[in-house]
């Protein structure tokens, strides 16, 4: 395997056409997956377009039934599954209900439902034109084949999500699951097969960087990317050669501000699980707070005690609240980020290092260099934004702490970064809330809520800044998969416009009124207008070229 990343510690390349994935909290082995080839890759594509060919004419109704009876195998297997995102992931068991099955359930019900009035043609106002017996509507077209290539974190949710809001607007969907969790790709494929999908409708590929690109240069119509800012770049570039429009999904730095008058026991709560659900590895995880100086040694004092508490180990377990992390390069950044906050002045409050877990088999052939992938939840007060650890993407379970005096204070201070996917601001007084939210430069920002609204289907989901491009999720990530069509209709046809042909004075003189009267919008000022106007529509009408 060529293009084998770094990344790929709990998933080893096993014979030379196929990945092995690890329990990354137990070292054992989930399974193997084949490494498909680009030219395997080149014919999924063609009878993805074949399936698509189909699937495009089908009514609102019929995609509703697959997405129904999709939703049905879920909900038949929901721990089998769990078990399974866990197994694979390292997070939680629980989690992988509350953070992904539960929520994508309620995306495909939604987008069951709703796909047919989002995507109804839309009349658009064309102002004075309407007047003139013209009128406009968009009507939506689906694309044809979606290629969806996603990251590990998130791997059942993303995916799915994605999928199902393609296939409802009409497109054909292609899989390239992350190497670190192909068989929750996979799975997504058999719940599809299990609601009686159409040949090819949805295909799975699986492989690493290297089969994803061969995905992105097989031309599909649409790509749905989900990960660094490093092979989002390399993705765009490829893509831009084909012209292949990309929504891009990318990192995050995310900050938190707690204003002097927020709830403190709700912000501290909030705080760690936005700190370390998923071991932090959530691309809107809360990696910066910043609270206000006059609280911030009680808030501090809070969230120590509420991550003290934290049961660590096999996500497999339903007491668990923090599993291991999904690979030995996320681990190694966690570390150098923790030791850079340290060299730089910060205080580690809690935790600060990898822990061993009660639950790793003897003889682990993760073939990892250390025991464990398990890094203990970590608390650092006393950091500030010229530190390279506030500044670089640690994704992991760090939650590094920094004071402000004034609101302006806190916004400059949660704008200095690269990127720009979700904030969150926390206070008693909502508009207070609601102004400091408008001027942080990030896709979503909460008030009083942390991380989740990934979770609402509804809700657009997407970056400022190198966070990304385009949307995923709700009416605007739904625009992301249509191709939109503009109808134009003149209803009363029995006039040559003014603006054809022949050109005279007489057009010139109706032209500058076009300029100065029509272009006003005013209804008023176009009418001065009439009697030049039915001049040059005569002189137009008479005109025998
Ligand atoms: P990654 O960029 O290493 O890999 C993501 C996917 O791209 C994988 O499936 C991988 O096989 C594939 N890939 C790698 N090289 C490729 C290439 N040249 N062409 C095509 N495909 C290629 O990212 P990762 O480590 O899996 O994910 C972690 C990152 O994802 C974090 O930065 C995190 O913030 C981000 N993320 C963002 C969101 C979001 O919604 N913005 C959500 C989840 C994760």
């Amino acid at each position: 395997m060529g293009g084998q990343n770094d990344a790929m510690s709990t998933a080893l390349q096993g014979q030379s056409d196929e990945i092995i994935t690890y329990n990354p909290a137990t070292g054992e082995e989930v399974g193997r997956v084949r490494i498909n080839s680009a030219d395997e890759v080149n014919s999924v594509v063609d009878r993805s377009r074949q399936a698509f060919q189909l699937w495009r004419q089908t009514s609102f109704t019929e995609r509703r039934r697959l997405v129904v009876a999709a939703r049905e195998a879920i909900l038949s297997d929901i721990d089998g599954i769990a078990h399974l995102i866990s197994r694979e992931s390292g997070k939680p068991f629980g989690e992988a209900i509350s953070m992904e099955i539960a929520p994508v359930l309620d995306l495909m019900q939604h987008f069951a439902r709703s796909t047919k009035k989002l995507l109804s043609p839309k009349k658009i106002n064309i102002g004075l034109y309407a007047l003139m017996g013209r009128s406009s509507r968009i009507v939506y077209h689906p694309l044809g084949v979606v290629a969806i290539i996603p990251a590990w974190n998130y791997p059942f949710s993303i995916p799915l999500g994605e999928a199902v809001m393609a296939l409802m607007a009409g497109n054909s969907v292609v899989i390239k699951p992350s190497e670190l969790t192909p068989l929750t790709g996979m799975k997504i494929g058999e719940i599809f097969e299990k609601a009686g999908v159409a040949p090819h409708l949805v295909q799975i590929v699986t492989g690493d960087g290297s089969t994803g690109d061969a995905l992105v240069k097989a031309k599909p119509d649409k790509i749905m990317f989900t990960g660094s800012v490093a092979t989002g770049k390399k993705i765009a570039a490829e893509a831009a050669k084909n012209l292949t429009s990309v929504v891009l999904e990318l990192g995050g730095k995310d900050a938190m501000i707690v204003l002097e008058d927020a709830n403190l026991d709700m912000a501290a709560a909030g705080a760690v699980w936005g700190a370390f659900c998923n071991a932090g590895q959530s691309c809107s995880s809360v990696e910066r707070l910043y609270v206000h100086e006059k609280v911030a040694k009680e808030l501090t004092a809070k969230i120590v005690e509420r991550t003290k508490q934290m049961k660590q180990g096999d996500g497999s377990r339903d007491d668990i609240s923090i599993g291991a992390m999904s690979s030995e390069r996320q681990v190694k950044i966690v570390e150098d980020h923790v030791a850079n906050f340290r060299e730089s002045g910060a205080r580690i409050e809690t935790g600060g290092k990898r822990c061993a877990s009660p639950h790793v088999s003897k003889g682990n052939t993760r073939g990892v260099d250390s025991d464990t992938l398990f890094f203990e939840p970590t608390v650092i007060s006393g950091a500030t934004n010229d530190m390279r650890a506030m500044r670089d993407e640690t994704f992991g379970p760090t939650l590094p702490i920094a004071t402000f005096s004034t609101d302006d204070e806190a916004i400059r201070l949660a704008n200095d970064s690269e990127f720009g996917l979700t904030a969150s601001v926390w206070t008693r007084n909502k508009s207070r809330g609601e102004r400091i939210a408008r001027q942080i430069e990030a896709g979503s920002v909460c008030v009083n809520e942390v991380l989740y609204t990934h979770g609402i289907g509804q809700t657009p989901w997407g970056g400022f800044k190198n966070s990304g491009r385009g949307r995923t999720h709700g009416a605007l990530g739904l625009m992301e998969l249509v191709q939109p069509q503009h109808i134009h209709v003149n209803r009363i046809s029995l006039f040559p416009n003014a603006w054809w042909f022949p050109y005279s004075p007489t057009a010139v003189e109706t032209f500058r009124g076009f300029a100065t009267k029509f272009a006003s919008g005013s209804l008023l000022k176009t009418a001065g207008l009439l009697p030049q106007l039915v001049k040059r529509i005569l002189e137009v009408r008479n005109w025998k070229g």
